[in-house]
Protein backbone atom coordinates (compact mmCIF):
# COMPACT_ATOMS: atom_id res chain seq x y z
CA UNK A 1 0.00 0.00 0.00
CA UNK A 2 1.06 3.57 -0.89
CA UNK A 3 0.87 6.14 2.14
CA UNK A 4 0.89 9.79 1.13
CA UNK A 5 0.66 12.51 3.69
CA UNK A 6 0.15 15.69 3.27
CA UNK A 7 1.42 18.31 5.66
CA UNK A 8 -0.85 21.40 6.08
CA UNK A 9 -2.07 23.91 7.98
CA UNK A 10 -5.59 23.74 6.37
CA UNK A 11 -6.36 19.71 6.68
CA UNK A 12 -10.13 19.89 6.17
CA UNK A 13 -9.40 21.14 2.77
CA UNK A 14 -8.54 17.50 1.69
CA UNK A 15 -11.77 15.71 3.29
CA UNK A 16 -14.05 16.32 0.64
CA UNK A 17 -11.10 15.28 -2.33
CA UNK A 18 -9.68 12.40 -0.35
CA UNK A 19 -13.06 10.78 0.43
CA UNK A 20 -14.80 10.88 -2.77
CA UNK A 21 -14.69 8.79 -5.99
CA UNK A 22 -11.85 7.56 -7.44
CA UNK A 23 -9.01 8.33 -4.33
CA UNK A 24 -12.06 7.41 -1.91
CA UNK A 25 -12.71 3.62 -3.34
CA UNK A 26 -8.30 3.49 -3.82
CA UNK A 27 -8.41 4.38 -0.01
CA UNK A 28 -11.50 1.40 0.46
CA UNK A 29 -9.46 -1.11 -1.27
CA UNK A 30 -6.40 -0.57 0.45
CA UNK A 31 -4.63 0.46 -2.22
CA UNK A 32 -3.08 4.10 -0.93
CA UNK A 33 -3.61 5.66 2.86
CA UNK A 34 -4.22 9.85 2.28
CA UNK A 35 -3.41 11.50 5.35
CA UNK A 36 -3.59 15.06 6.34
CA UNK A 37 -1.46 16.49 8.74
CA UNK A 38 -1.89 19.52 10.31
CA UNK A 39 1.88 21.13 11.06
CA UNK A 40 0.83 23.88 13.25
CA UNK A 41 0.43 20.72 15.84
CA UNK A 42 4.27 20.58 16.03
CA UNK A 43 4.76 24.33 16.95
CA UNK A 44 6.96 24.36 19.71
CA UNK A 45 4.33 27.08 21.58
CA UNK A 46 1.85 27.44 22.93
CA UNK A 47 0.29 29.98 20.59
CA UNK A 48 0.60 27.15 17.36
CA UNK A 49 3.12 29.55 15.68
CA UNK A 50 4.39 28.27 12.66
CA UNK A 51 5.67 31.77 10.67
CA UNK A 52 7.81 34.59 11.47
CA UNK A 53 8.71 37.97 9.84
CA UNK A 54 11.67 37.83 7.70
CA UNK A 55 15.32 38.46 8.83
CA UNK A 56 16.72 41.49 6.84
CA UNK A 57 12.74 42.80 6.42
CA UNK A 58 10.39 42.89 3.51
CA UNK A 59 6.75 42.33 3.75
CA UNK A 60 4.83 38.86 3.99
CA UNK A 61 5.49 36.37 6.59
CA UNK A 62 8.10 33.07 6.31
CA UNK A 63 7.17 29.68 7.35
CA UNK A 64 9.72 28.61 9.92
CA UNK A 65 11.69 25.91 9.54
CA UNK A 66 11.16 23.87 12.98
CA UNK A 67 7.48 22.92 13.24
CA UNK A 68 8.22 21.55 9.49
CA UNK A 69 11.30 19.05 10.18
CA UNK A 70 9.57 18.30 13.20
CA UNK A 71 6.34 16.96 11.14
CA UNK A 72 8.87 15.38 8.46
CA UNK A 73 11.09 13.55 11.03
CA UNK A 74 8.25 12.45 13.23
CA UNK A 75 6.39 11.03 9.52
CA UNK A 76 9.98 9.15 8.94
CA UNK A 77 10.19 8.11 12.54
CA UNK A 78 7.09 5.74 12.30
CA UNK A 79 8.42 3.86 8.49
CA UNK A 80 11.01 2.08 7.28
CA UNK A 81 10.43 3.67 3.87
CA UNK A 82 12.50 6.27 2.18
CA UNK A 83 9.65 8.78 1.52
CA UNK A 84 10.06 11.49 -1.27
CA UNK A 85 9.45 14.62 0.54
CA UNK A 86 7.67 16.73 -1.76
CA UNK A 87 7.47 20.76 -1.52
CA UNK A 88 4.45 22.36 -3.72
CA UNK A 89 6.24 25.61 -4.67
CA UNK A 90 5.77 27.79 -7.68
CA UNK A 91 9.74 27.64 -8.15
CA UNK A 92 9.73 23.64 -8.42
CA UNK A 93 9.60 21.54 -11.50
CA UNK A 94 6.92 21.51 -13.61
CA UNK A 95 4.93 18.89 -12.73
CA UNK A 96 4.34 15.56 -15.39
CA UNK A 97 2.70 12.55 -16.49
CA UNK A 98 6.30 10.91 -16.65
CA UNK A 99 6.74 12.87 -13.06
CA UNK A 100 3.18 11.05 -12.20
CA UNK A 101 4.21 8.04 -13.25
CA UNK A 102 8.14 8.56 -11.38
CA UNK A 103 5.83 8.92 -8.04
CA UNK A 104 3.70 6.44 -8.40
CA UNK A 105 6.20 3.40 -8.52
CA UNK A 106 7.24 5.12 -4.26
CA UNK A 107 6.18 3.31 -1.21
CA UNK A 108 5.30 6.70 0.53
CA UNK A 109 4.86 10.31 -0.49
CA UNK A 110 4.77 13.19 2.28
CA UNK A 111 3.88 16.57 0.88
CA UNK A 112 4.60 20.27 2.09
CA UNK A 113 2.11 22.83 1.67
CA UNK A 114 2.79 26.92 2.23
CA UNK A 115 0.03 28.89 2.56
CA UNK A 116 0.17 32.71 2.05
CA UNK A 117 3.66 32.84 2.11
CA UNK A 118 7.19 31.91 1.80
CA UNK A 119 9.50 29.00 3.06
CA UNK A 120 12.45 29.16 5.78
CA UNK A 121 15.11 28.51 2.61
CA UNK A 122 16.40 25.65 4.82
CA UNK A 123 13.57 23.40 4.22
CA UNK A 124 14.10 23.61 0.67
CA UNK A 125 17.99 23.15 0.86
CA UNK A 126 17.87 20.21 3.74
CA UNK A 127 14.62 18.95 4.13
CA UNK A 128 12.87 17.94 1.02
CA UNK A 129 13.68 15.66 -2.16
CA UNK A 130 11.91 17.34 -4.85
CA UNK A 131 10.25 21.03 -5.66
CA UNK A 132 6.97 20.41 -7.52
CA UNK A 133 5.18 23.10 -9.32
CA UNK A 134 1.61 22.49 -10.77
CA UNK A 135 2.45 25.32 -13.64
CA UNK A 136 3.75 29.32 -14.21
CA UNK A 137 0.67 31.07 -11.87
CA UNK A 138 0.71 31.56 -8.31
CA UNK A 139 -1.71 30.22 -5.45
CA UNK A 140 -2.76 30.98 -2.14
CA UNK A 141 -1.86 27.80 -1.01
CA UNK A 142 -0.33 24.08 -1.66
CA UNK A 143 -3.41 22.31 -0.76
CA UNK A 144 -4.88 22.29 -4.54
CA UNK A 145 -1.54 21.99 -6.12
CA UNK A 146 -0.56 18.93 -3.80
CA UNK A 147 -4.30 17.28 -4.56
CA UNK A 148 -3.76 17.81 -7.99
CA UNK A 149 -0.46 15.70 -7.74
CA UNK A 150 -1.75 13.03 -5.43
CA UNK A 151 -4.43 12.35 -7.79
CA UNK A 152 -2.60 12.46 -11.00
CA UNK A 153 -0.64 9.17 -9.12
CA UNK A 154 -3.44 7.69 -7.09
CA UNK A 155 -4.75 6.97 -10.51
CA UNK A 156 -1.63 5.00 -11.98
CA UNK A 157 -1.85 2.46 -8.67
CA UNK A 158 -2.51 -1.25 -10.27
CA UNK A 159 -6.27 -1.34 -9.10
CA UNK A 160 -7.36 1.64 -9.00
CA UNK A 161 -8.84 2.36 -12.44
CA UNK A 162 -11.57 -0.12 -13.59
CA UNK A 163 -10.18 -0.58 -16.55
CA UNK A 164 -6.41 -1.06 -16.57
CA UNK A 165 -6.43 0.30 -19.84
CA UNK A 166 -7.47 3.78 -19.20
CA UNK A 167 -4.63 5.10 -17.78
CA UNK A 168 -2.30 3.54 -20.46
CA UNK A 169 -4.19 5.59 -23.65
CA UNK A 170 -4.58 8.92 -21.93
CA UNK A 171 -3.28 11.86 -22.85
CA UNK A 172 0.43 12.35 -22.05
CA UNK A 173 1.29 8.53 -21.28
CA UNK A 174 1.72 7.92 -24.85
CA UNK A 175 3.63 10.77 -25.09
CA UNK A 176 0.80 12.11 -27.49
CA UNK A 177 -2.41 13.69 -27.06
CA UNK A 178 -5.47 11.06 -26.66
CA UNK A 179 -7.68 10.40 -29.64
CA UNK A 180 -11.21 11.18 -29.61
CA UNK A 181 -14.24 9.38 -28.29
CA UNK A 182 -17.57 8.89 -29.66
CA UNK A 183 -20.57 7.15 -27.56
CA UNK A 184 -24.05 6.52 -28.67
CA UNK A 185 -26.33 7.88 -30.38
CA UNK A 186 -24.70 7.40 -33.52
CA UNK A 187 -26.19 10.50 -34.63
CA UNK A 188 -26.94 13.44 -32.61
CA UNK A 189 -28.04 16.29 -34.12
CA UNK A 190 -27.23 15.26 -37.40
CA UNK A 191 -23.28 15.03 -36.65
CA UNK A 192 -22.31 11.36 -37.04
CA UNK A 193 -19.88 9.25 -35.28
CA UNK A 194 -17.06 8.28 -38.08
CA UNK A 195 -17.86 5.19 -39.64
CA UNK A 196 -14.41 3.52 -39.21
CA UNK A 197 -15.77 3.62 -35.47
CA UNK A 198 -19.11 1.63 -36.32
CA UNK A 199 -17.21 -0.89 -38.64
CA UNK A 200 -15.91 -3.27 -36.15
CA UNK A 201 -12.73 -4.04 -37.65
CA UNK A 202 -10.26 -3.40 -34.88
CA UNK A 203 -6.87 -2.75 -36.40
CA UNK A 204 -8.36 -0.63 -39.08
CA UNK A 205 -10.19 1.73 -35.73
CA UNK A 206 -6.55 0.99 -34.38
CA UNK A 207 -5.01 3.16 -36.97
CA UNK A 208 -7.55 5.05 -37.12
CA UNK A 209 -7.06 6.29 -33.75
CA UNK A 210 -2.93 6.39 -33.57
CA UNK A 211 -3.42 8.75 -36.82
CA UNK A 212 -6.17 11.26 -34.80
CA UNK A 213 -3.45 11.17 -31.83
CA UNK A 214 -1.39 12.05 -34.30
CA UNK A 215 -3.24 14.64 -35.83
CA UNK A 216 -4.68 16.04 -32.58
CA UNK A 217 -1.06 16.33 -30.81
CA UNK A 218 0.34 18.17 -34.35
CA UNK A 219 -2.25 20.90 -34.11
CA UNK A 220 -2.45 21.77 -30.65
CA UNK A 221 1.39 20.28 -29.32
CA UNK A 222 3.33 19.76 -31.39
CA UNK A 223 6.28 20.39 -29.00
CA UNK A 224 5.41 16.98 -27.93
CA UNK A 225 6.16 15.40 -31.30
CA UNK A 226 9.92 16.30 -30.91
CA UNK A 227 10.38 13.89 -27.81
CA UNK A 228 7.67 10.90 -28.58
CA UNK A 229 8.96 7.70 -30.36
CA UNK A 230 7.74 7.58 -33.16
CA UNK A 231 7.42 4.67 -36.21
CA UNK A 232 8.18 4.88 -39.73
CA UNK A 233 4.36 4.96 -40.08
CA UNK A 234 3.63 7.83 -37.95
CA UNK A 235 6.35 9.45 -39.67
CA UNK A 236 4.57 9.31 -42.95
CA UNK A 237 1.19 9.98 -41.46
CA UNK A 238 2.83 13.29 -39.78
CA UNK A 239 4.41 14.24 -43.21
CA UNK A 240 1.01 13.94 -44.98
CA UNK A 241 -1.62 15.67 -42.30
CA UNK A 242 1.77 18.50 -42.37
CA UNK A 243 1.25 18.77 -46.10
CA UNK A 244 -2.79 18.81 -45.68
CA UNK A 245 -2.45 21.27 -43.01
CA UNK A 246 0.01 23.36 -45.59
CA UNK A 247 -2.46 23.05 -48.47
CA UNK A 248 -5.63 24.65 -46.45
CA UNK A 249 -3.85 27.71 -45.36
CA UNK A 250 -2.78 28.30 -49.07
N1 LIG B 1 6.24 33.76 -2.55
C1 LIG B 1 6.20 32.52 -3.25
C2 LIG B 1 6.97 32.61 -4.54
O1 LIG B 1 7.01 33.65 -5.14
O2 LIG B 1 7.53 31.56 -4.98
C3 LIG B 1 4.76 32.13 -3.54
C4 LIG B 1 4.04 31.68 -2.34
S1 LIG B 1 2.38 31.13 -2.73
C5 LIG B 1 1.46 32.60 -2.51
C6 LIG B 1 1.94 30.18 -1.33
C7 LIG B 1 2.08 28.69 -1.46
O3 LIG B 1 1.20 28.22 -2.46
C8 LIG B 1 3.44 28.19 -1.87
O4 LIG B 1 4.29 28.06 -0.78
C9 LIG B 1 3.11 26.82 -2.49
O5 LIG B 1 2.97 25.83 -1.49
C10 LIG B 1 1.74 27.09 -3.10
N2 LIG B 1 1.74 27.34 -4.54
C11 LIG B 1 1.35 28.47 -5.16
N3 LIG B 1 1.43 28.35 -6.49
C12 LIG B 1 1.86 27.10 -6.74
C13 LIG B 1 2.16 26.36 -7.94
N4 LIG B 1 2.02 26.90 -9.13
N5 LIG B 1 2.57 25.08 -7.82
C14 LIG B 1 2.74 24.52 -6.60
N6 LIG B 1 2.49 25.17 -5.44
C15 LIG B 1 2.06 26.44 -5.49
Amino acid sequence: MMNVDVLTLFPEMMDGVFRTSILGKAQEKGIVSLNAVNFRDYSDNKHGTVDDTPYGGGGGMVLKPDPIFAAVEDLLSKTSAAPRVILMCPQGETFTQQKAEELSAEEHLIFICGHYEGYDERIREHLVTDELSIGDYVLTGGELPAMVVIDSVVRLLPGVLGNETSAVTDSFSTGLLEYPHYTRPAEFRGWKVPDILLSGHHANIELWRREQALKRTLQRRPDLLEKVALTDQDRKVIRRLRQEQQEQQE
